[in-house]
C-alpha cells in the first residue's frame, strides 16, 4: 500500500542517515585510537614508575572504551545494511525445518506445540538462505515469546498464482491495534529485554526479496503473520505472456 511504501521510504532514509552518522564516528574514533597508542608509547619512556603505572591505566581504560564503541558501531552498521541477497533456489519448508531445529531447545523448554503443514506442490523460490532463515527465526521467536507455556505455533506453506506463502500463527498475546503501526520501527519493543530490531530486519529482507508481509492480530487471541515470496516461475510466465497471444 502507499502507507507502507511511505513508511519503508522513511525507514530507508532513516537507516541511511544513521549509517552515515555511524560511519562518520568511525574516523575520529580511529584517530583517537592512534593517538592513544602514541600516548602509550610516550608513557613507556617515563622514568617515574608510579606516574607511569597511573598514566598507563588511564590510557588502557580509554583504549578499551574506544574498542567497545568500535564494536557497537560495527554491529550497528551490520544490522543496518546487510549484504545484498545472494539468491539461490530453496524449498522454504526446508529452511523452516532447519530454523526450527536451531530453536528446538527453546520450543521444548517452553512446552510449545508446533504444528506444521507444508503443501507438497510448493516449488523452490530464489532466496538468500541466511537472510530468509533470519526472517523465520525472528518471526518464530516473536511468536514463541508472545505465548505462555503450552502455546500452539502453527506454520504452513501454500502456493498461489504469484507467491509461495508462509503462515506463522501463534495463540499468544496478540498485538495492540495502536501498536501495530510501529511494529517495523527500529527500537520499538514491548519486551524488557527486546531490541526492537527484529521486525525491521524482517521487513527489509522481505522487501529485498520482492516479498510481502501481512499481519493479522487479535489482542488476547494471537497473531498470524503471512510472508509471501515471489515465485520465479510466475515471473517467467508473466514475461512469456505476450508471446502466447
Ligand atoms: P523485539 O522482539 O526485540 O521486541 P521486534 O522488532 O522483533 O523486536 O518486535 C517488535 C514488537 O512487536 C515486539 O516487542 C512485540 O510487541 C510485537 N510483536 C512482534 N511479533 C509479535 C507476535 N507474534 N505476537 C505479539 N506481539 C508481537
Amino acid at each position: 500500500s502507499t502507507a507502507d511504501s511511505i513508511e519503508s521510504e522513511r525507514l530507508h532514509a532513516l537507516s541511511l542517515l544513521a549509517a552515515g552518522v555511524a560511519h562518520e564516528i568511525g574516523n575520529p574514533l580511529n584517530s583517537i585510537n592512534i593517538h592513544l597508542q602514541l600516548l602509550d608509547r610516550e608513557i613507556g619512556y617515563l622514568e617515574d614508575a608510579t606516574a607511569k603505572a597511573e598514566l598507563k591505566e588511564l590510557v588502557d581504560v580509554s583504549r578499551k572504551e574506544v574498542g567497545r564503541l568500535d564494536t557497537i558501531i560495527r554491529q550497528f552498521l551490520k544490522a543496518l545494511r546487510p549484504s545484498l541477497p545472494e539468491r539461490m533456489p530453496h524449498k522454504l519448508q526446508e529452511l523452516i525445518k532447519e530454523t526450527l531445529g536451531v530453536m528446538k531447545h527453546e520450543i521444548k523448554d517452553r512446552r510449545m506445540l508446533v504444528e506444521t503443514d507444508f503443501a507438497d506442490d510448493v516449488p523452490a523460490v530464489a532466496v538468500d538462505e541466511t537472510q530468509v532463515k533470519q526472517v523465520f527465526f525472528n518471526v518464530v521467536k516473536n511468536a514463541l515469546q508472545a505465548m505462555s507455556d503450552g502455546g500452539i505455533l502453527k506454520i504452513e506453506t501454500y502456493l498461489s498464482d504469484r507467491f509461495v506463502g508462509v503462515v506463522v500463527e501463534d495463540n499468544g498475546s496478540g498485538i495492540d491495534p495502536e501498536k501495530l503501526g510501529a511494529i517495523y520501527e527500529p527500537y520499538h519493543t514491548t519486551k524488557a529485554e527486546g531490541t526492537g530490531l527484529g521486525m525491521m530486519i524482517v521487513q527489509r529482507i522481505m522487501r529485498d526479496h520482492g516479498g510481502e508481509i501481512e499481519i493479522n492480530s487479535e489482542p488476547g487471541h494471537g497473531t498470524r503473520m503471512t510472508l509471501r515470496f515471489p515465485r520465479e516461475d510466475a515471473r517467467l510466465n508473466l514475461l512469456e505472456a505476450p508471446e502466447q497471444e
